[in-house]
């Protein structure tokens, strides 16, 4: 079948129709059915997606069957993009949007959801343009920005350091996403020393190193996050100074992150110091509170929550030094708000605030479930089994949605608790119930009763 000439509608249903032959049934509801075909231009079909979480989890885990059906004759050259598009999905979009973070942080990102799946892990949503700038990063600002201008130029290596939360991370994929809208061809790399030590693993395993210096040593830039993970491993150690060395020689670009500076990292080679410290070395400070009050007005702008002035104050004045938890905060506040659907108060948000410094803990997993299983009158055992009944498939749904909402779980625990179901049946639950809250108030209600019972003691 030649398919030149369809609509992008036409061409999203036939590869739809071809990733039903390889996807599950719900799968294919949870992830692909949400995306809209926007454009088809330049043999480039772009998707809407609800949010960057589709995008990120659609290409960590959907990105081969996907590959496998445009690589039919009849999808000649056909690319797919992706695109954030929330008109129309506001409703799901807000919540969903929380586990973003839960599961970046339980496993690699593997995504680059500024084009095509090109394979640098890029996330498009640490730029510079949404890098606020402060004294305590000015500095680690400027060194990016200059590497980013000139590439192998000027710093090389650049070496960012800092504590937990400081925007390691971010800065690195802003050099990259920077450099590759500049120069889309660049081949450019993101990876955790974690990561790069299971390749080298499995280059030892495989007794083949050439997929590795593939991968690695045709870069024109490497940013490599998280380096005092190489701390106590020696080969590891010993084949980052050759790749290093390589890509110097090469005059390729690399950008190293490490929560301190080269010298303290113990067991850390004398030789590897020494070239890790030969282009610039700069650190990223815990924010003063105008820069933290800047990130946080940015931040709820980001994502269209509006919070009064003296809310973003006092979250600013009681969180210090860890920028992810000040975001944590704001969300958290903003979601602990339209879970109860009690307007936002200084005062909630002092006590959702307190919950949070006093008692870091979240209730329970197992206090929630049970709660929800009472609040339904069904037994914990039900709830956790595979029976079906409308009362139990709502009760569990809830008890998955409130185990999220409550903060902390990633999707494969809340799976787990459900007699391991999937990460998809997850957010499925998930996105369903969140969608539900918002046109049916006898379940709203019965959501802030069981939030009630669950934080009341
Ligand atoms: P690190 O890698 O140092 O642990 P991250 O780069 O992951 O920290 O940053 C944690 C969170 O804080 C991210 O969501 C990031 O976007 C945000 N963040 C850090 N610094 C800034 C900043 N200066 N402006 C805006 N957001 C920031
Ligand atoms: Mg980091």
């Amino acid at each position: 079948m030649d398919l030149v000439g369809l609509t992008k509608e036409k061409l999203w249903s036939e590869i739809m129709a071809g990733l039903l032959e390889v996807v599950n049934k719900d799968a294919i509801a949870t992830w692909f059915e949400p995306l809209r075909p926007i454009s088809l231009d330049d043999g480039t079909l772009v998707l809407g997606a609800p949010n960057q979480f589709f995008i990120e989890w659609i290409s960590e885990y959907y990105s081969n069957p996907l590959t496998r059906i445009l690589s039919k004759p009849e999808f000649s050259k056909l690319k797919i993009d992706f695109k954030v598009e929330k008109d129309g999905f506001e409703n799901i979009a807000e919540e969903v949007d929380e586990i973003i973070e839960a599961s970046t942080t339980t496993s690699p990102i593997k995504f680059n959801g500024n084009g095509p799946l090109d394979g640098s892990r890029l996330l498009p949503r640490y730029n510079f343009d949404n890098f606020i700038i402060g004294e305590s990063n000015r500095f680690a600002f400027a060194a990016a920005r200059a590497v980013s201008d000139a590439p192998a130029r000027v710093y090389n290596p650049l070496f960012i350091y800092g504590g937990v939360g400081l925007g390691k991370t971010h800065l690195l994929h802003a050099i990259g996403n920077h450099l590759k809208k500049v120069n889309p061809k660049i081949k450019i790399y993101y990876t955790p020393a974690e990561q790069l030590f299971l390749d080298l693993i499995q280059s030892i395993q495989e007794r083949n190193t050439m997929l590795f210096n593939n991968k690695y040593r045709n870069l024109d830039l490497l940013l490599l996050d998280d380096i005092h993970y190489l701390k106590g491993k020696e080969r590891l150690q010993e084949d980052v100074f050759h790749l290093f060395n390589h890509l110097q020689n090469m005059g390729k670009q690399i950008v190293f992150t490490s929560d301190r500076p080269p010298k303290e990292i113990p067991t850390l080679e004398e030789r590897l110091v020494s070239r890790l410290v030969s282009g610039l070395v700069c650190d990223l400070k815990p924010p003063d509170i105008e820069t933290r009050i800047a990130i946080l007005n940015n931040k709820s702008k980001i994502d269209g929550i509006s919070v009064a002035p003296e809310i973003i104050f006092f979250i600013a004045e009681n969180i210090k030094t860890n920028i992810r938890e000040l975001e944590g905060a704001l969300i958290r506040v903003s979601g602990y708000a339209s879970l109860t659907n009690t307007p936002l108060t200084l005062e909630t948000c002092k006590q959702v605030l307190s919950d949070l410094q006093i008692n870091k803990e979240p209730p329970k997993p197992v206090k929630i479930i049970e709660t929800a299983a009472n609040y339904y009158n069904v037994t914990l055992e039900q709830l956790q089994s595979k029976e079906r009944t409308a009362t139990l498939v709502l009760a569990r749904q809830v008890a998955m949605y409130l185990l999220r909402a409550f903060g902390g779980m990633s999707l494969k625990e809340i799976g787990a608790y459900f007699g391991g179901k999937d990460h998809s049946t997850v957010i499925h639950a998930i996105v369903k119930i969140t969608d539900l809250k918002k046109q049916d108030s006898s379940l709203s209600q019965d959501i802030h009763k069981i939030t009630m019972l669950i934080s009341g003691g």
